[in-house]
């Protein structure tokens, strides 16, 4: 299990990038929202598409995740 947090912002992209809480690329806490703890990326990402209509990986928080 890890933490995840969703950005609240949209890239120019339309996007809400989903990040571990470890991220180095993670903004300032009121720019995100918890999603919470769970198991993998691809479960984070789904439960980021409950809040927002299009929802993305963070590429540096997947390359990790990736490799882990
Ligand atoms: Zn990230």
């Amino acid at each position: 299990m890890a933490e995840f947090y969703i950005e609240t912002n949209e890239k120019e992209s339309g996007f809400h990038l989903v990040h571990f809480a470890g991220c180095s690329s993670l903004p300032a806490k009121d720019e995100i929202r918890y999603l919470g703890s769970i198991a993998s990326f691809d479960s984070a990402k789904t439960e980021g598409e409950k809040i927002y209509r299009h929802v993305n990986a963070c590429t540096e928080c997947a390359s990790k995740y990736a490799s882990a």
